[in-house]
């Protein structure tokens, strides 16, 4: 019995061994440490920023087109733009970020 527990153990550290030699020390952090947590805002160098962590797209998004609006009850347009906030690290939105909050704000003033 004994030593059936043992193989079996032996076996389970050469799979387990076998696994993390096919995993670089990027895929282990990320499966062992929680993922940084996204956040959005969004700044312009004249508006500055919303100071705001906006936990989705969306939200980042209703909170440009309020800066729109305002601005555009002066004549003008909100230089704002969103940022992604990945942990510490910040980093523009994609091609399909950018479209999908130009559909969201697009559908918003449709509805009004
Ligand atoms: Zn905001």
């Amino acid at each position: 019995m004994g030593s059936l527990i043992e193989m079996r153990s032996s076996r389970f550290r050469c799979s387990l061994e076998a696994v993390l030699e096919h995993l670089d020390a990027r895929q282990l952090s990320w499966c062992f440490m929680a993922p940084p947590p996204v956040r959005f805002t969004t700044q312009g160098p004249v508006r500055g920023p919303c100071s705001h962590k906006h936990k989705n797209l969306e939200s980042a998004a209703d909170c440009l087109g309020e800066d729109e609006a305002l601005c555009f009850t002066r004549g003008k347009h909100t230089d704002r733009e969103i940022f992604v906030l990945e942990g510490p690290s910040r980093r523009k939105l994609t091609p399909a970020e950018a479209q999908a909050v130009q559909e969201h704000l697009r559908r918003q003033s449709a509805g009004r």
